[in-house]
C-alpha cells in the first residue's frame, strides 16, 4: 500500500485521558509501522465549549508520550473551506435549512416514541416553501443546515470490527451548520479527511454511526468513501468490567505524569491492550513494529491500572541513570539509583529513599532492641566505607550478639531506614554513611 496519512482528532474539551491517549497512539504507530504520515488535528469549531489552553495541554501530553505528530493543524483556521463545501451541498440540494427549536424537535420525538417510532427526524423542513422561509427569516429567525441522507446502508469492512453496517434511514438527518454559521464536527472532520487525503481513520467505537453518516457525506462532496480504511477500537471498560467509567475519564495523562507514572509504560500498556498479547515494556519504535490493527478483540478492553503499574516497575528497574538524573533528587547519584530502582513502583518515590540515603529521617523507637541496638552502633566499622560495609558489620555483630537470619537483620533495617522493607542495605548503608547510621542507631533505641 502507498503511504498511509492518519489522524488524531481530539476536541480540546478537556485533558486528554488514557482511553483518547490510546486511540492517538494507535494512530501513531499505525503511521510508523507503514512508513506513513501521523497528523494532530485540533477539533476546535466549537467554541463554546472547546478551550485553547486544553489545545495546549493536549499537544504538551502528546509530546510526554513521544506521539510526536508530522504536521498539525487547528479546525478553527479553516472555516472557509466548510463554508465552500457547504455551499456545494447545498447547490446539490444535499443540505437544506431549519427553524425547528429544540422544544419542538423535543416534542417530535416524543411523540414518535409516544407511537413506538423510532425518534428520527421527519424531514418536516424538507418542504418548506420560498416564502415560509422568508418569513421566518424576517421574524429574526436563522437557519441551521441539515444534512440529506441518502436512502441506503452503508457498509464497510472494519479493519478491527469486522463487516459492519449503519442503516441511514434510522439515523436523524445530522445538523452540520449550527445557526450561528459554525460548522459542526461531523462535517468538518469529512472536508479536513479529505483534503489532507487521511488513508484511514482510526478511532473509537462510538463514532461507529459517526462513520456510517460521514461515508454518506464523504460521497455527497465527490470523495470515494471505500477507498479511505475504517478501524474503530473497542471502548476501555474499568477493572470491574462497568461501562468506561468516570474514573477512568479522569484518569487523565496529566494525573498519571503527576503519580510519576513513566510514559513509556502507559504506551506499551495501551499498544497490547485489548488484544492477546501480553505487554512488555518496549519502546515506542519496538511497539510499531508489532503493530496490527487485526490484533485487536472485538469487545470492550478492561483498562487495569495494576497491569499498567507492574509495566511501570519493569520500566524503571530496566532504565539507566541517565534516563533519570534530571526528575531525581538534586544531589542523588548513580550509586543511589542503583540501590533503589528495583524497589520502586514509581518513580515519586525515589524522594522518600533519598531521604533515607542522604536526608534526615527519624526511625521508631524499636521495643526491646536497645541493648543490641548500642551493640550495633559501637560495631560500626570506621569510615572510609566501601560496597564491603555491610558485610564486614553484620559479621561482626553476629559473632558478638550470636543473632542470624530475621533477628540480626531487621532491626537494622527498621533503625536505619525506618522501614520493614526496601533496597539492599549492602547498597543503602554506604550512602547513609557513619556519622547518620549512628545517630539513627541511638534514636531507635532510646
Ligand atoms: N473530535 C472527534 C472526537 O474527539 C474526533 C473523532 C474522529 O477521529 O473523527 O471524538
Amino acid at each position: 500500500m502507498s503511504p498511509p496519512v492518519v489522524r488524531f482528532a481530539p476536541s480540546p474539551t478537556g485533558y486528554l485521558h488514557v482511553g483518547n491517549a490510546r486511540i492517538a497512539l494507535a494512530n501513531f504507530l499505525f503511521a510508523r509501522r507503514h512508513g506513513g504520515r501521523f497528523l494532530l488535528r485540533l477539533d476546535d469549531t466549537d467554541t463554546a465549549r472547546g478551550k485553547p489552553e486544553f489545545a495546549d495541554a493536549i499537544a504538551q501530553d502528546l509530546g510526554w508520550l513521544g506521539l510526536a505528530w508530522d504536521d498539525s493543524f487547528h479546525q478553527s483556521a479553516r472555516l472557509d473551506r466548510y463554508a465552500a463545501a457547504a455551499e456545494r451541498l447545498k447547490r446539490a440540494g444535499r443540505l437544506y435549512p431549519c427553524f425547528e427549536s429544540e422544544e419542538e424537535l423535543r416534542a417530535k420525538r416524543e411523540q414518535r416514541l409516544r407511537r413506538h417510532q423510532p425518534p428520527v427526524y421527519d424531514r418536516a423542513m424538507l418542504k418548506l416553501t420560498p416564502a415560509q422561509r422568508a418569513a421566518a427569516e424576517a421574524n429574526g429567525k436563522r437557519p441551521y443546515w441539515r444534512f440529506l441522507l441518502s436512502n441506503a446502508t452503508v457498509e464497510w469492512t472494519d479493519l478491527v470490527l469486522g463487516p459492519r453496517a449503519v442503516k441511514l434511514p434510522a439515523v436523524s438527518d445530522p445538523v452540520l451548520i449550527r445557526a450561528d454559521g459554525t460548522p459542526l464536527y461531523t462535517f468538518t472532520s469529512v472536508v479536513d479527511d479529505i483534503d489532507t487525503g487521511i488513508t484511514h481513520v482510526i478511532r473509537g467505537e462510538d463514532h461507529v454511526t459517526n462513520t456510517g453518516i460521514q461515508r454518506d457525506i464523504f460521497a455527497a462532496l465527490g470523495a470515494d468513501p471505500a477507498a479511505i480504511g475504517f478501524a474503530h477500537l473497542p471502548l476501555l471498560t474499568d477493572s470491574d468490567g462497568g461501562k468506561l467509567s468516570k474514573r477512568l475519564d479522569s484518569l487523565t495523562l496529566r494525573s498519571l505524569r503527576a503519580d510519576g507514572v513513566e510514559p513509556q509504560a502507559i504506551t506499551s500498556y495501551l499498544a497490547r491492550l485489548g488484544t492477546s498479547a501480553d505487554p512488555e515494556p518496549l519502546d515506542l519504535a519496538a511497539l510499531a513494529a508489532s503493530f496490527d490493527l487485526g490484533a485487536f478483540s472485538h469487545s470492550a478492553a478492561r483498562f487495569d491500572a495494576r497491569q499498567m503499574l507492574a509495566l511501570n516497575r519493569r520500566v524503571l528497574h530496566a532504565a539507566p541513570f541517565a534516563a533519570m538524573a534530571e526528575r531525581l533528587p538534586p544531589g542523588a547519584t548513580e550509586a543511589f539509583w542503583h540501590a533503589v530502582r528495583g524497589n520502586l513502583d514509581l518513580l515519586n518515590e525515589a524522594r522518600g529513599w533519598w531521604d533515607v540515603a542522604a536526608g534526615a529521617i527519624t526511625p521508631p523507637v524499636i521495643e526491646g532492641e536497645r541493648d543490641y541496638l548500642r551493640a550495633a552502633r559501637d560495631l560500626l566499622p570506621p569510615e572510609p566505607w566501601d560496597g564491603e560495609v555491610w558485610q564486614a558489620w553484620t559479621t561482626a555483630l553476629k559473632s558478638a550478639t550470636g543473632r542470624k537470619g530475621r533477628a540480626l537483620f531487621l532491626p537494622l533495617r527498621l533503625a536505619l531506614t525506618g522501614e520493614e522493607h526496601g533496597p539492599e542495605l549492602r547498597e543503602l548503608l554506604p550512602l547513609i554513611g557513619r556519622d547518620r547510621a549512628a545517630r539513627r542507631l541511638e534514636i531507635a533505641a532510646a
